[in-house]
């Protein structure tokens, strides 16, 4: 109680001088906060957990049980979290039969709401508009998101689940084989990913993006980009579609380094603790291993 009073302080506080609680991107993130209250269930848990953002992060360093009683208020105000994705990243996210996103990642997160005793929603949504909506549209994001130095600055990473590497997918008669062969060509990859960080890098490239991974592999079909960077796995079901047409090859190949997907959070947020005590426990008790094998399949 008395941490709440406190955290409650620190609301007024900030709402008084706004500018104590930090530059405007912060200011402008609790009043986006506030406005989605009004969709979910309790505007004044919201208000307040917008606030203990900051000021937990602090504690949780010096003082593991007050972390730990913080981490409890946090899960009992919130019943759901709605986690987003971007539905377009097979096997760790499509749309099944039905309509709704399924794959690995939605399978997990599910898993890790279940150990934590909390509901999942999963909101669909574009993916270059994943990181910055976290902490104001949705709690987290599970997209296949590769941990970057960059995406730091703006969440909170949980510890890796996955590891990745970019794959370059070109036509079967491509000639393509070598870092040097990428100079000077017509590249398509998704909007905002890593593969279009690295595409931007390659000497003399025209960088196409697209909101849809499968379109830049519909126009790598069509002859209007010469290859496709994108993350191994979705390279691998891509290509097995059109088998006979394009082709997967290792980023090793390219001097593409590699990459972990991890849940990004809120930048102080208690979740990450409990968002990895779940996937520890996950780990340990074989339910990971059991997702991989149903959803990825056997690491070749
Ligand atoms: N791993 C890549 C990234 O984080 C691509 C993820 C995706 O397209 N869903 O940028």
């Amino acid at each position: 109680m008395k941490k709440f009073m406190a955290l409650l302080m620190a609301a007024v506080m900030c709402a008084s001088v706004l500018t104590a609680c930090g530059n405007d991107s912060a200011a402008s993130e609790s009043t986006a906060a506030s406005e989605s209250a009004t969709e979910s269930t309790a505007v004044e848990s919201t208000a307040v957990e917008s606030t203990a953002v900051e000021s937990t992060a602090v504690e949780s360093t010096e003082d593991a049980d007050v972390a730990e009683e913080s981490t409890e208020a946090v899960s009992t105000e919130k019943d759901v979290l709605v986690f987003g994705t971007n539905a377009e990243f097979p096997p760790f996210e499509y749309l099944g039969d039905d309509g709704e996103p399924d794959g690995f990642d939605i399978a997990l997160i599910k898993a890790i709401g279940e150990k934590m005793g909390v509901e999942v929603e999963i909101q669909n949504m574009e993916f270059a508009s994943l990181v910055a909506a976290t902490g104001t549209k949705i709690d987290g994001v599970i997209a296949g998101l590769t941990v970057t130095d960059e995406r730091k600055e703006a969440v909170d990473f949980s510890d890796a689940y996955y590891e990745a590497v970019q794959y370059v997918i070109v036509p079967t008669d491509s000639s393509i084989a070598t870092a040097d062969d990428l100079k000077n060509k017509t590249i398509g990859v998704q909007l905002g990913t890593t593969g279009m960080f690295i595409a931007e890098e390659i000497e003399g490239a025209t960088v196409q993006s697209y909101n849809k991974a499968v379109d830049a592999v519909n126009d790598l079909n069509n002859g209007r980009v010469d290859l496709v960077i994108i993350d191994r796995n979705p390279a691998e079901v891509f290509v097995s579609k059109f088998p006979d047409k394009i082709v997967a090859m290792e980023g090793a190949q390219f001097g593409f380094e590699a990459e972990e997907y991890a849940i990004a959070l809120p930048k102080g947020s208690d979740l990450v603790e409990q968002v990895n005590t779940a996937l520890a426990e996950l780990k340990a008790d074989g339910t990971f291993d059991a997702l991989v094998a149903q959803y990825i399949g056997e690491a070749e």
